[in-house]
């Protein structure tokens, strides 16, 4: 049975909050699509367990996409997920990759892109430097940084039960600032003991109470985390009638049809000279009907 869940939960009396996500085939349904390396399918493990993490914070409805660039044989790898837990990614490299390669061998150098979309409202950008041993430590300065909020995540990817699995757990102090260090370390020492085989194969609710069973947990709803890919037609025909309309038919002439590609999941849109007509004449009458 599948199980792509991501847990919330609340130590109330400690003020910290937590989360879990656990996932079996949206962490498989990625790796499907290419024959990626074996460390380069735990980095894109440990970015989607962590933007999973990430758009459980979210405030608004939206999307985080997070994106490691860099010179080395990994050139991108990229995850983006929205406020619905859907999550699409991909990764780009060239070349052999050892089996032991760092996250610093794969992207030489290279740095950390964080994009906060709102569906409505400004667009927030943070870039990281690849400062850390491996994703985890690098998101944890950077929540310290830009958040100035105490943060830990653990992230493991493997095989269990002959599936590959990717699971991760944030513990986060309050912003209310009513939390101590001291209560802090405790929850942290707790879950340092977490094994693989827990994360993977344990329920939020046996896997809280083995790990934390002395605190008081509130846990709330679990949410569906889903590999899917939120492009779709409608949405390539709304960028087309942003870009200028002369441009557009310069593509027009040039080459026939306006194609949209979709770097997640390889889908391509596109449209002919009377749709792009239609889809400038629609924009139009709208905008009248607006203003
Ligand atoms: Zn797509």
């Amino acid at each position: 049975m599948a199980n792509n869940t991501l847990n919330r939960y609340l130590f109330e009396e400690l003020s910290v909050r937590g989360e879990l996500v656990q996932l079996d085939t949206a962490y498989q349904e990625i790796l499907s699509s290419k024959d990626y390396p074996a460390p380069l399918q735990t980095l894109l493990g440990e970015l989607l367990v962590s933007t999973s993490l990430l758009t459980a914070t979210l405030k608004f409805e939206g999307s985080i996409t997070m994106q490691l660039q860099g010179d080395g044989p990994v050139s991108l790898a990229v995850i983006n997920g929205d406020h619905n837990q859907q999550l699409r990614g991909v990764a780009r490299w060239e070349g052999d990759i050892a089996d032991d390669a760092s996250i610093h061998d794969m992207m030489g150098k290279g740095y950390l892109v964080i994009t906060i979309t709102p569906d409505k409202g400004e667009r927030y950008q943070g870039v990281v430097g690849l400062e850390g041993n491996n994703l985890p430590e690098i998101l944890e300065g950077y929540f310290e940084r830009s958040e100035q909020l105490k943060t830990r995540l653990w992230i493991r990817t493997g095989e269990h039960e002959g599936k590959q699995h990717a699971a991760g757990m944030l513990l986060q102090v309050m912003p209310d600032g009513t939390g101590s260090p001291e209560d802090f370390e405790h929850l942290e020492q707790l879950t340092n003991t977490v094994k693989d085989e827990e994360l993977f194969g344990l329920g939020a609710n046996e896997l809280l109470y083995r790990l934390y069973n002395q605190d008081k947990v509130q846990l709330f709803e679990p949410k569906e985390v889903e590999f899917h890919c939120s492009c779709s037609r409608e949405r390539s025909a709304a960028a087309i009638v942003t870009v200028a309309q002369e441009e557009i038919f310069d593509i027009l002439a040039h080459e026939g049809q306006v194609a949209l590609h979709c770097d997640y999941c390889g889908t391509t849109y596109a449209f002919d000279e009377p749709e792009v007509k239609a889809l400038f004449a629609d924009a139009q009458s709208e905008n009248k009907t607006v203003h």
